[in-house]
């Protein structure tokens, strides 16, 4: 079997592999996958500064974002032909892996398929417990790709929303930092709840993300016309922000934008070692006086998988084709080191396994 693979700590040594089809042993099923998308973590990968390979291996197969199809469902409740999306976190024995939450992993011992210490889904095959595979509806088999990407999405718009909830005062504005998949997901999350809702990037009006962003009732922002720091005179107060730029100065401008009784959700991932000089009387005032809280979030557990999926659907009924145009590359698994690169116009990058 054909794999896409990579060593963790070289710079761009994507390429592929051959490895033994899995064999399914109690207990699991043999499934099929069918797609794989690209994300920002599978490009800082490829360039040498994160990621781990499974134990006693130099190399880890890529890909966390799959689709796939059950071929043999083996002793498990799942049937042959069910569409199926994998899990990503894999528990140690803490007291949330236990519990369901990996997500929330507290030793730190964690796996991340594709990510840490154990293989991803750039591949055909796969070989997994049930516990570790959640069922997504035929009708979503062009999009379930991005059940995943949607899933760590709803795991911060929910906590968020959870978040602001300590105060009495509606949200009445909310404020996505970047457009990107998780950007625009986190959107769509929140014109779902009917929020006023605005999205920021640094592209032209032209571009089709300010496109995707005013077709759900958004508005766009253009970051090159006004700095953050200056939203709140045109917004009013904001009471949401989610930052997805992957832009480590931009969190705090956000904490100085963010309103009186605000919620700040930190989505992206950074890895470099970039230094910043603040006002931090100013940004320390602001938030104890202003009662302002700011929050990191990683990964998703099945339940953030079951509900992406319920969005999913409900994102498809109410802007129909608007999921699928998130998807803007198609390669297939030969090229996928080509999907590695970044490049700026395009959103989502899927790998096509059969
Ligand atoms: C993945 C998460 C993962 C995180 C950190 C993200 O790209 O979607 O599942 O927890 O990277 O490794
Ligand atoms: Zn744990």
């Amino acid at each position: 079997m054909k794999a896409g693979a990579v060593t963790p700590g070289q710079k761009n040594s994507a390429r592929l592999v051959e490895m033994e089809a899995p064999v399914i042993s109690s207990g699991q099923a043999l499934v099929r996958l069918l797609e794989l998308g690209i994300d920002g973590t599978d490009i800082e990968i490829n360039r040498g500064e994160y990621g781990e390979a499974p134990p006693d291996k130099d190399f880890i197969v890529l890909g966390h974002e799959a689709v796939g199809q059950v071929e043999e469902p083996g002793k498990t409740k799942l049937s042959k032909g069910d569409l199926v999306v994998p899990l990503v976190r894999r528990p140690d024995g803490c007291v949330n892996c236990r519990s369901g939450k990996p997500d929330m992993c507290i030793e730190g011992n964690y796996r991340e398929c594709g990510i840490r210490g154990a293989h991803g889904f750039l591949r055909e095959y796969l070989v997994e417990e049930p516990d570790f595979l959640v069922r997504v509806p035929k009708q979503l088999r062009n999009i379930a790709v991005l059940t995943e990407p949607t899933s760590i999405a709803t795991k911060g718009i929910e906590q968020v929303i959870e978040f602001h909830s300590r105060s009495n005062n509606p949200i009445e504005v909310a404020l996505v930092l970047g457009a990107g998949p998780l950007g625009l997901l986190s959107t769509a999350l929140l014109r779902l709840h009917d929020f006023n809702t605005y999205t920021l990037d640094i592209v032209p009006r032209s571009n089709p993300k300010a496109r995707l962003i005013e077709a759900i009732g958004a508005t766009y922002l253009d970051g090159r016309e006004s700095v953050v720091t200056a939203l709140p005179q045109k917004l009013g107060n904001l009471d949401l922000i989610v930052e997805a730029t992957g832009n480590s100065t931009v969190p705090f401008q956000a904490i100085d934008a963010l309103g009186i009784n605000g919620v700040l959700c930190l989505m992206g991932v950074s890895t470099g070692e970039k230094p910043l000089e603040i006002c931090a009387d100013c940004l320390n005032m602001q938030m104890v006086l202003g009662n302002k809280m700011v929050f990191g979030t990683v990964s998703s557990n099945r339940g953030h998988f079951e509900r992406s999926i319920e969005s999913l659907v409900r994102i498809e009924e109410k802007w129909s084709g608007w999921l699928s145009s998130l998807i803007t590359r198609r390669l297939r698994l030969d090229e996928f080191a080509e999907g590695l690169r970044p490049s700026p116009d395009n959103i989502k990058t899927v790998i096509e396994l059969v």
